[in-house]
């Protein structure tokens, strides 16, 4: 029903301005939502020293430039330190607040219509945080944006897979009780050599919960680690899934249903995962017909927020208006929003695009 919506606005786009390659004035501007972001990983270098001075938390950096300096990863294992050392300065309610805020200000100028946010629990109550004390400032920031300028937002609760299931399913009891607030839970951290199977009877129990699911896979792990979260932990999105495309009977399965993947390109080149942008395949994967959307990931950390992955796309691979739109439409899609929220995005992108693509 959407494509058909989609092709209907397009009538009045002829096909040589889609097939032209995106401008960034056209990305930045199209509606568009956000699936795959760490909020601890959206924390600007200016909060972060910040944070650390207030909490008095000594980091090895002495200004935001020596920070900075240390954002040249090898692989994910090297990120994942920084990140949770980084991690480590968000101490109370208003630092959880803060570092929210600014993320979701971002997506009012990215024109990000609707995010779904992550959050590692974990990397907080095992420092002493109380779980109550991040839900409560992360949330309040999602209902203030909702309430100040409608900004729509999810929450999606990832588990620890360097830790042992038991620790997941004791966050699960922390969570339980916040119901509806939280959409899903998610498996991210350390890919390999953690995979996803363990972790199936936590996906089981936050099913009974009426949660969504969602993991990390396929992105320095092989396509097994991405069949097992589709059919072991049964979960209805794949994190980053890059990988996919050396199984051919895996990319037929993402097709015939129709499982997104939540690629974020910028991540992939800055972890190593792929060598440069021109090599990325997710503009292949996306004519292929796999429901693949855009997101930045850890956007502070690799070099750019959504729009800068958008605006990569263009660059080094060419994308076009086509593709950018079919990316956007792809993203509400695969969100987590129920089917007449989706179509109401929809109907504003088709609009977005018959407005600014016309001729
Ligand atoms: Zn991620």
């Amino acid at each position: 029903m959407s494509d058909v919506q989609t092709g209907s606005s397009l009538e009045s786009v002829s096909a040589t301005t889609l097939a032209k390659t995106a401008t960034d004035a056209f990305t930045d501007a199209l509606p568009k939502a956000e699936l795959h972001l760490h909020i601890e990983g959206s924390i600007t270098p200016e909060r972060l020293m910040k944070l650390a001075d207030a909490n008095k938390v000594t980091l090895p950096y002495d200004s935001e430039a020596d920070l900075l300096a240390a954002y040249d990863f090898k692989d994910l294992q090297s990120f994942l330190d920084l990140y949770y050392l980084g991690a480590s300065v968000l101490q109370t309610e208003e630092d959880f607040y803060a570092m929210t805020r600014d993320y979701l200000e971002v997506c009012r100028a990215q024109k990000i219509l609707h995010t779904e946010i992550g959050f590692d629990p974990q990397a907080h109550t095992d420092r002493g945080i109380d779980f109550d004390v991040v839900m409560s400032g992360i949330t309040q920031a999602m209902r203030d944006a909702r309430s100040e300028w409608g900004q729509s937002s999810l929450l999606l609760m990832n588990l620890l897979r360097h830790l042992p299931v038991e620790s997941a399913l004791n966050t699960i009891d922390q969570a339980e009780r916040y119901g509806d607030a939280i959409i899903a839970v998610g498996l991210d951290s350390a890919e390999l050599p953690f995979p996803p199977e363990p972790f199936a009877p936590a996906f089981e129990r936050a099913r009974a919960l009426g949660w969504h699911s969602v993991a990390h896979a396929g992105e320095e792990g092989p396509p097994a680690y991405i069949w097992s979260a589709l059919n072991t932990l049964k979960v209805d999105r794949i994190d980053h899934g890059v990988r996919s495309d050396e199984d051919p009977e895996l990319i037929a399965h993402l097709k015939e249903h129709q499982v997104p993947l939540t690629v974020c390109p910028l991540s992939n080149v800055r972890l190593r995962v792929i060598d440069h942008m021109r090599d990325h395949n997710i503009l292949r994967m996306l004519d292929d017909g796999v429901m693949v959307t855009a997101n930045s990931d850890d956007p502070t950390y690799f070099g750019g927020f959504l729009n800068e992955n958008y605006s990569a796309l263009s660059t080094d691979l060419g994308m076009t208006n086509q593709q950018a739109i079919q990316l956007a439409h792809n993203s509400f899609q695969a969100s987590f929003l129920d089917a007449a929220q989706k179509q109401v995005f929809a109907n504003r992108l088709d609009a977005f695009v018959a407005q600014h693509l016309a001729e």
